[in-house]
């Protein structure tokens, strides 16, 4: 998948072209209309942007193509603080946050600007290509489409991890630019997404509580499919496990769960490795939930995907 951005002189975005490995081109073309208020300190904006989705086929292997088709359409409006207000989020991870891929060491050192926005309308492309690049997986799909309409989006310099959501506020947050990947997003999408399937949603399990263990796991175990359904050989689960032998041991578990579907016997070893994690896990263990059968939102996910 490839990205073409067109930007006009100032550095505004005016159109960005999204093409899968097949050749169809989907293009994203923004249309500006900005309205400016202004306070004493701070300058707001409001910055609303039209998607339109537009596909061409060739049903000849791409001698001829068909002529672009609107697929669809949708307005997203954001507002955006500038310069010299630094909007700095109001003490940390609060509640409800959910802090993934942790880096250790976090951002110390020459202390950077910091920052917090509503993402950028060229970060709202990169946004919208890993999105895309997930959407094509039944399960991540389903998770997608479930949640993607309520989101919010932005991006924070005082995260101590590439991605976080939060659900107090529905919010997806990224520490950089360079986070903006379908990793970090595909994660903090199934927070999303345990957030709505769990009837009291998840800030009673959030970080430090009993039952962030739970959640956690849930979700790395829902990556590790995906990644591994996908041909990525990318883990989550096995963070912290002491020896090669049982990272193994969990990669060959998740591998089945790709093909045979979440069996009852093989979600009968789910807590096996949930209590692995609790163990061994640098930064999730500690707070396991033994009441707490979070597993709905991922079978749910899976559901119909095998
Ligand atoms: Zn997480």
């Amino acid at each position: 998948m490839s990205t073409i951005i067109v930007q006009d002189l100032k550095g505004d975005i005016l159109k960005g072209y999204i093409s899968n490995p097949d050749g169809t081109v989907m293009g994203f073309m923004p249309s500006n209309s900005i309205s400016d208020k202004t306070d004493s300190q701070t300058s707001k904006s409001t910055v609303c942007f039209t998607f339109e989705i537009w596909q061409t086929k060739s049903s000849d292997g791409g001698t001829t193509w068909s002529s672009p088709e609107l697929i669809s359409t949708h307005t997203e409006c954001y507002s955006t603080l500038t310069r010299n207000s630094m909007a700095i989020s109001d003490g940390g991870s609060g509640g409800g946050g959910y802090e993934d891929y942790l880096n250790g060491g976090g951002n110390s050192g020459s202390s950077p600007q910091n920052y917090n926005y509503s993402l950028k309308p060229s970060e709202m492309v990169t946004l919208n290509e890993a999105k895309n690049s997930l959407a094509s997986d039944c399960a991540a799909g389903m998770v997608i489409s479930n949640v993607w309409g309520s989101l919010n989006f932005r991006m924070n310099s005082t995260l101590t991890t590439n991605g976080s959501f939060d659900a107090a506020s529905n919010t997806i947050l990224f520490r950089n630019t360079n986070n903006i990947t379908f990793k970090t997003l595909l994660e903090e999408l199934f927070h999303a997404y345990q957030h709505t399937y769990y009837p009291s949603g998840i800030r009673t399990f959030s970080k430090g509580k009993s039952g962030w263990t739970n959640i956690e796991f849930e979700a790395k175990v829902f990556y590790d499919i995906y990644m591994s359904r996908n041909g990525f050989n990318s883990w989550l689960g096995t963070w912290g496990f002491p020896n090669e032998d049982i990272k193994k041991k969990y990669r060959d578990w998740i591998k089945k769960l790709v093909d045979y579907g979440p069996t009852a016997e093989l979600m009968g070893q789910y807590n096996n490795w949930l209590n692995l994690f609790n163990t061994h896990h640098p930064h999730y263990k500690g707070y396991l939930n033994d009441k707490l059968n979070a597993t709905g939102a991922l079978l749910d996910a899976l559901s119909g995907c095998n």
